[in-house]
């Protein structure tokens, strides 16, 4: 399948990545994320033991839905992560889309923040195993969501 935004071919980043084939304005829905769509459970049955390379095929939708993109997918699986992205997935009634967050030159690579859920069992070297490589300025070494801020907090005064 051909789309007239993007080509895939070999990426310095990470093995191949999606290119922008002209220039492409800001906010321009770029490609569908597409593949089977499966419950969270069944994806991590099939992939359970395919560690970091799963993310290359799967999107998590919500909590009922995940995109296998090993299953019927097109080329956007082959967008790779940035922590300082050109594109963001947009979810437009539960289809994902890949758009231009800024103006795209022809010839750019396309990224979005992946921004991989955490959950409870995570192993604590997660972040090692789903290492970032970007090379942006701000990047946060991790394609996992960012830990979230821990606040102090103050006890409750008894009166
Ligand atoms: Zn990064």
């Amino acid at each position: 399948m051909t789309n007239k935004y993007m080509e895939v071919r070999k990426s310095p980043i990470h093995r191949y990545g999606g290119f922008a084939l002209k220039k492409i304005r800001k906010g321009t829905r770029i490609i569908e994320y597409q593949g089977e769509r499966i419950s969270p459970k069944e994806a991590d049955e099939r992939y359970a033991k395919a560690g970091p390379k799963s993310i290359v095929v799967l999107f998590n939708v919500d909590k009922k839905t995940t995109i296998d993109a090993g299953v019927d997918g097109n080329d956007a699986r082959f967008i790779n992560h940035s922590c300082d992205p050109n594109c963001e997935a947009v979810d437009d009634k539960g289809r994902i889309y890949i758009e231009a967050t800024r103006t795209i030159e022809k010839g750019e690579e396309l990224f979005y923040d992946y921004n991989l859920t955490r959950s409870k069992d995570d192993a604590p070297d997660v972040d090692k195993q789903y290492l970032c490589r970007c090379g942006a300025a701000n990047c946060r070494g991790s394609m996992l969501e960012p830990l979230k801020a821990k606040r102090s907090k103050a006890k409750k005064r008894k009166d």
